[in-house]
């Protein structure tokens, strides 16, 4: 399993981390130059904060297939991409004032879009749901658009970020693997990681900066840890380490490395399951704080920079 590190620290893509790293759309977005990518990095679309902020989205498929293109050529090729999905979370329902069902339709609508737009870019289809039973039908939707998700190196899995539940979404994410599918859990909790990290292929998590905005700063010019990159590199350590040591069947992908996108964890899909991930260190609350999708709504502007060093 592959775990992308959530940051919302474009520069740090041109720093030689030996992580791949998750960064959103949002971040990216309007900027003039980037670094070029030292690391494996993969794409966010920013959905949850753009409809929970907006109730809609503010940008069309083509200039969202327009600005990944320019990330692949001036930032180099990232992994994937997120679609511009739907989430079905409660609040984001609210926000937009439409069904589960419709946020579901709008989601393989858009990948469908962005596919023909853009087939030689590597944007993965997103499921979209709350129940077991909303997941697969999700899936079936894809399925009767000619979509052979089985087919796909991912398939991403969104709307788990904020379960309280661990075991319902191992039980999402199982009963999806068990149909052939290769798995990025969006924002997994870390705490339960352990349960399923064999039935997933990737995953990503920014919890370190939410826990490291409660951590003293490690410097004069760190007021928290909230942007520290030494802080978010030792909590993507001991996590992996913790995950290794407790299931180290799982093939956990610690380092950079360039295996495609799901292939990692494909054989592992039948070994016993471990238990939770209690990552220990010297930073137990950042690692055990709660988890905080990276998908966070975060108005723009908004940042940690503005009180403390972008870096270490
Ligand atoms: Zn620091």
């Amino acid at each position: 399993m592959r775990f992308y590190l959530g940051t919302h620290q474009p520069a740090w893509l041109g720093r030689d981390l030996g992580v791949p790293l998750l960064v959103s759309h949002r971040r990216l977005a309007g900027r003039r130059s980037f670094p070029r990518a030292r690391n494996p990095f993969a794409v966010d679309s920013g959905g949850f904060s753009e409809l929970s902020l907006y109730g809609r989205w503010r940008t069309d498929e083509r200039s969202y297939v327009a600005a990944l293109r320019r990330y692949a050529s001036e930032i180099g090729r990232f992994d994937w991409a997120a679609p511009m999905d739907w989430m079905t979370e409660s609040r984001v329902l609210a926000r937009t004032g439409l069904s589960l069902r419709t946020h579901q339709q709008r989601t393989v609508a858009n990948y469908l879009r962005l596919r023909d737009l853009a087939p030689e870019l590597p944007i993965i289809a997103v499921l979209q749901g709350q129940s077991v039973a909303d997941f697969h039908r999700c899936a079936d939707l894809y399925e009767r658009h000619g979509i052979d998700l089985a087919s796909l190196p991912l398939l991403g899995v969104g709307s788990i970020c904020r379960r309280q539940h661990s075991r319902e979404v191992e039980q999402i994410l199982r009963s999806l693997a068990a149909r052939g599918y290769r798995l990025h859990a969006f924002g997994a909790k870390v705490l339960g990681l352990g349960r399923y990290a064999d039935a997933i292929s990737s995953s990503d998590s920014a919890a370190w900066s939410y826990g490291g905005r409660f951590v003293p700063g490690c410097s004069p010019s760190h007021r928290s840890e909230s942007n520290c990159l030494r802080f978010a590199l030792s909590w993507h350590a001991r996590l992996l380490t913790s995950l290794r040591a407790e299931a180290p069947e799982h093939g956990i992908d610690h380092r950079a490395g360039h295996r495609p996108p799901g292939r990692s964890s494909s054989r592992h899909r039948n070994r016993p399951r471990a238990r939770d991930a209690r990552p220990t260190g010297t930073h137990p609350r950042s690692v055990n704080a709660r988890s905080v999708c990276a998908r966070r709504p975060r108005p723009e502007g908004a940042s940690h920079t503005t009180r403390t060093s972008a870096t270490a």
